[in-house]
Formats: C-alpha cells, sequence, structure tokens
C-alpha cells in the first residue's frame, strides 16, 4: 500500500470511487485533492482521514495473494477481490466444475 508515483492508474482508481459514491463528506475533498497534487499534498489529518474513510475500502493484494495493480481494484472491490487474472482464472474453474 506504497509507492504512489505518478499515474499508475491510482488516481482513475479515487475517481471511480468518488464517481459512484462510495467516499463522501470531508474524504471526498480530500480524495479530489490527492487527485489533483498527490498524497503527499495533504496535511496529517487529511492523511489520516483518507486512510481512514479511503484506503480502507481498497483490496490489498488479492484473495489468492497477488497484488492488484490500481487499475483493476476497483473491479476487484467488486467481484470478491480478485485481480482480473485470477478473477478469469476463477471463472473458468467455476465452468469446468
Ligand atoms: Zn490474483
Amino acid at each position: 500500500m506504497s509507492g504512489f508515483d505518478g499515474d499508475d492508474g491510482f488516481s482513475g482508481f479515487l475517481g471511480e470511487l468518488l464517481d459512484n459514491g462510495h467516499i463522501d463528506g470531508d474524504a471526498a475533498g480530500i480524495t479530489r485533492q490527492v487527485i489533483d497534487k498527490g498524497e503527499d499534498s495533504l496535511s496529517d489529518k487529511q492523511k489520516f482521514v483518507f486512510k481512514r474513510d479511503v484506503l480502507s475500502l481498497v483490496p490489498g493484494e488479492c484473495v489468492r495473494g497477488c497484488d492488484i495493480p490500481w487499475s483493476e481494484k476497483y473491479e476487484a472491490m467488486d467481484n470478491g477481490g480478485f485481480c482480473s487474472w485470477c478473477a478469469k482464472m476463477k471463472e473458468s474453474a467455476d465452468k469446468d466444475d
């Protein structure tokens, strides 16, 4: 859960959370600021809220133990915590049974 360096899909992911109403109140404004200026622009108090209200929603790694790229995390929240690769594997395994 570290390594924010430029845009590796992180801000896009945050945008999806905002657009779909997962974040509201103070956290929404803080999230917009992270999208605009990066996490480093937050005060300590904002960072606390961002971690508590936003990052706590985010699956850190896939259920099967691999890292989930930011660009796939939103989908992972929806499909039970799988990266797209494992979701695909699971789907074909389900079909085989
Ligand atoms: Zn996976």
